[in-house]
């Protein structure tokens, strides 16, 4: 059997709404990313959001928006994408780690006081693989300092605590649509807030600083532009809208399939010995984004080989950014600086988790698991 990673869910319908756009004249950002724009708002239940071409973007924009850069700070979590952190550094800024919790895997809080200092200008969480982390406690520190809150919520547009959600306490939050995230169109991302002049600077600087799109040039009389301020060419354009329109409005339905999913993993793994994973309090809705298992570390990369021969595809998500070579080297980190991080990092194993997977594909990558453990 083989079973993938993962499987994207753009099927027919996406296809024609592309082909729609490919025989029509405009292909760049216009009225099909506007379409995309106000759907994802309303799922979010959020004022703004802006098409981008990833989430690298988005948060590079954030900081650049709220003029972080040169001289400044960000703290931010060793375990995640490296996009996180690197977008700190695209926008000249210093990322500053903080160490993870142990039953999550998410930023500890607790450690974020500690790593303020005078150049600190903002917080960046990661909702790791699906879980928010505690919103109402970062806001409260970032006020107390007066500090911006940007999320990378890469793996978390369903994700819930406590009623709130991505966007809700932070001045941005920032989203995925890269190939293998819960909602795709290959590449692309977005930004989304409820503060109206961010949204308005953020929309032009996704396309050069410009005062108008080229939708608004097309459609409107002749009249020059001008450029307002300094931006980059970040912009969605109406092909990679078209393709996640409709996956927008079947965040539920696929979201409640991962669900059946992850409950399945749960019920196969818990109590067996040398598998852990992190439990999930009820009272939280995650994202279900990605389910990892945490094995003994001499075991991991084995296990990984041996799900592979046997068809399972398995990753790491993720080996901790403080320890790769780029940062060792420019930032002078090095092992044992944030132990947390590490022993996840030398431990996790992710397993496949899409709507698409079968019953029967869950069942043979949980007995391909358990006998090899
Ligand atoms: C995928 C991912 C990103 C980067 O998203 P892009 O759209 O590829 O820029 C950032 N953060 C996390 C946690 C991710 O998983």
């Amino acid at each position: 059997m083989k079973v993938e990673f993962f499987k994207h869910n753009i099927g027919s319908r996406e296809i024609r709404e592309v082909n729609k756009i490919l025989t029509s004249y405009f292909l760049t950002t216009g009225q099909e990313v506007d379409k995309f724009e106000d759907l994802f708002s309303k799922y979010l239940k959020c004022k703004y959001t802006i098409g981008l071409t990833s989430c690298t973007a988005g948060l590079q924009l954030a900081l650049e928006a709220f003029d972080i850069g040169r001289g400044d700070e960000v703290i931010t979590t060793p375990l995640s994408f490296i996009a996180t952190s690197n977008a700190v550094i695209q926008a000249g800024a210093k990322p500053i780690f903080v160490d993870v919790k142990e039953d999550s895997g998410n930023i500890n809080e607790d450690l974020i006081e500690g790593a303020i200092s005078k150049r600190t200008k903002a917080i960046m969480p990661v909702h790791l693989y699906g879980r928010m982390c505690d919103m109402e406690k970062i806001r409260k520190i970032a006020d107390k300092y007066k500090l911006k809150v940007i999320e990378d919520a890469a793996h978390c547009i369903e994700g819930e605590l406590n009623n709130v959600r991505p966007a809700m306490l932070s001045d941005a939050a920032c989203f995925s649509f890269y190939a293998t995230k819960s909602i795709t169109c290959g590449e692309g991302g977005a930004l989304s807030t409820n503060n109206k002049n961010l949204a308005e600077k953020i929309r032009k600087m996704r396309l050069h600083g410009l005062t108008k799109s080229a939708a608004q040039r097309y459609e409107k009389k002749f009249s020059h532009w001008d450029m307002e301020e300094f931006g980059w060419k970040y912009n969605m354009d109406n092909i990679q809208a078209a393709l996640l329109i409709n996956q927008v409005k079947n965040l539920g339905k696929y979201w409640e399939r991962r669900d059946r999913i992850w409950r399945k993993y749960e019920s196969a793994f818990r109590g067996i010995d040398g598998i852990e994973f992190f439990e999930v309090p009820d009272s939280i809705k995650h994202a279900r984004h990605l389910f990892t298992i945490c094995v003994s570390p001499d075991k991991r990369d084995n296990l990984i080989k041996k799900l592979n021969s046997q068809g399972v595809g398995a990753v790491v998500n993720y080996r901790p950014i403080h320890l790769m070579k780029y940062y060792k080297n420019k930032f002078g980190y090095k092992k044992g600086d944030f132990p947390v991080t590490e022993q996840i990092g030398r431990r996790t194993i992710s397993l496949p988790l899409y709507p698409k997977l079968k019953d029967k594909e869950v069942d043979y990558i949980i007995k391909a698991v358990k006998k090899y453990v």
